[in-house]
């Protein structure tokens, strides 16, 4: 398994360092790859089948589809029940994993949980569960993985910044880096949810840094300034997600000075679907004030 590069970015007058884990791979990337390393290592014998839950955009779902390909693993992924324009989309996530062979159950909204949590009772040991998010102690090792190809880069800096959804990714890197200051903003749900998230997993280290966004943003929604700041980075040269990276460099531009290697944690491939809801809020805009 390949290192992968760093890249140097100016914006608003200062230069940051990008380390490209988005390049790992089109659809295994970012730090789903970097949560799903241990599996990846594990003999392809040790399982035959992968099972997994939770939303139908979800970067988790079409990294562990990938795996299940490539480690020849049946894969199947439950989920709350699915509009039709949603099954018939020939673009995002959901299509590209149905793609590498997915099967992918729907469970009615009333059922859904007592369901799931049903999923662990009837486990043979050729199956493995992995909760939605990832949220897991396994992915300590990765993520040590990543700690070591960033130390061996020998960047002159102090300051590393990564976003979070649970927390697993920055939380197990600032474990993994005691030396350097993570940065990281709560990206679903307030910095209390996010705290008691990383606290299940293990006690918050003094080197991680919890930015507090200055206005509240909630998970997947539009925001004209998440568009703005997408745009412009892209032109300074790398591709971010639209749903973690916005609020990330958000508040990294306003509120931090110095030089900061920014780990780019991948779900580039949600963006073709994201971009067509922009496109769509924006011409229904317009029409509004035409008439
Ligand atoms: C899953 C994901 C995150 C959040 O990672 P956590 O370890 O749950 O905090 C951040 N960015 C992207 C692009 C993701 O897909």
């Amino acid at each position: 398994m390949q290192k992968s590069p760093i890249s140097k970015i100016a914006l608003d007058g200062r230069d940051f360092y990008v380390k490209r884990d988005d390049l790992i791979d089109p659809f295994l990337a970012g730090n789903k790859y970097r949560k799903l390393y241990i599996l990846l290592k594990t003999p392809k014998e040790k399982y035959n089948k992968i099972i997994s839950y939770g939303g139908t955009q979800s970067n988790a779902m079409l990294a562990i589809a990938a795996m299940c390909k490539e480690k020849e693993w049946e894969f199947t992924y439950y989920t709350k029940p699915l509009s039709t324009l949603q099954k018939e989309q020939n673009e995002g996530n959901f299509f590209h994993a149905i793609s590498l062979g997915m099967r992918h159950v729907e469970i009615e909204e009333a059922y859904y949980k007592e369901y799931i949590a049903s999923l662990r009772i009837h486990l043979d040991e050729k199956t493995y569960i992995i909760d939605q998010g990832g949220a897991d102690a396994s992915a300590k090792e990765g993520l040590e993985v990543l700690a070591r190809e960033i130390r061996e880069a020998n960047l002159n800096l102090k300051a590393l910044a990564t976003p979070s959804g649970t927390g697993t990714t920055a939380l197990f890197l600032a474990l993994a880096l005691p030396e350097y200051k993570i940065y990281t903003t709560p990206c679903v749900g307030d910095s209390v949810y996010l705290k008691e998230q990383m606290n299940a997993l293990y006690a918050i280290p003094k080197n991680l840094i919890i930015l507090e966004p200055a206005k509240k943003y909630h998970f997947a929604k539009l925001y004209p300034e998440f568009l703005e700041i997408y745009k412009k980075i892209l032109s300074s040269g790398v591709e971010f997600d639209l749903l973690y990276a916005p609020n990330l460099w958000k508040v990294l531009l306003e509120q931090t000075s110095e030089e900061i290697l920014y780990i780019h944690s991948g779900g580039v491939s949600g963006n073709a679907s994201m971009l067509k809801r922009y496109k769509k809020k924006v011409e229904s805009q317009k029409t509004v004030k035409t008439k």
